[in-house]
């Protein structure tokens, strides 16, 4: 269930590591000692209980209530704890405020760092080769593609997550949300807009 860190800084991709661990699960399974069901249900954990609906309540949180909010742009991680968020893969989270003129967007260039206590597992396209190094090169075209059209104007910056520092981004608040209170708030609030691919979409009017 890692990543595929040994520790320390970013080490060279290891296949050999994924491949051992592969193997580890396999034999573990046929001796009895570990069910596919376990997998599959923390797996799962991490996918739909752990995030990304934790990010979600973090943001709503930030969103209406400004004391809150300042602790979590100055210490991502107490401010996340203080929220019972907190375990593996997520040892430094650094959250980032978009606003009208900057954008922030993630990414981890080397493999596939992310903050899991807030966003759970991965999606497969942030592991993907392709994000990894567009990210870098051509972040407004990849926003492009996620349907993000960014204005000239706005100053987009990239941060490169790895193994101590994960980033979290805090998305704008939508217009239109006066009204609601934090739980309608972190239903708007998506995976990608906290990743930085997308914005937070104002909530469609009632009939
Ligand atoms: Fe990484």
């Amino acid at each position: 269930m890692s990543e595929g860190h040994s520790g320390g800084h970013h080490p060279e991709p290891q296949p050999y590591a994924a491949l051992r661990t592969k193997a580890i699960e396999s034999l573990l399974i046929e001796k009895g000692l570990l069910s596919t069901d376990a997998i599959d249900a923390r797996v799962r954990a991490y996918e739909q209980d752990i995030g990304p609906l934790n990010g979600a309540k973090v943001v709503a949180r930030a969103w209406t209530d400004a004391a809150y909010k300042e602790r979590l742009l100055d210490d991502g991680t107490s401010a996340i704890a203080e929220l019972g968020f907190f375990g593996a893969q997520g040892a430094e989270i650094v959250v980032l405020e978009n606003a009208p003129a900057v954008h922030n967007m993630v990414v981890c260039t080397l493999c596939s760092c992310y903050p899991w206590p807030v966003l759970g597992l991965p999606p497969r396209w942030y592991k993907s080769d392709a994000y990894r190094a567009r990210a870098v090169i051509e972040p407004r075209a990849v926003l492009q593609e996620f349907g993000l059209a960014l204005d000239e104007s706005v100053e987009l910056r990239v941060w490169d997550s790895n193994s101590d520092i994960r980033y979290m981004v805090l998305p704008e608040r939508p217009e239109g949300t006066d009204d609601m209170d934090a739980d309608a708030l972190a239903a708007l609030v998506t995976r990608d807009s906290m990743i930085g691919v997308a914005k937070v979409a104002a909530p469609s009017p009632t009939a």
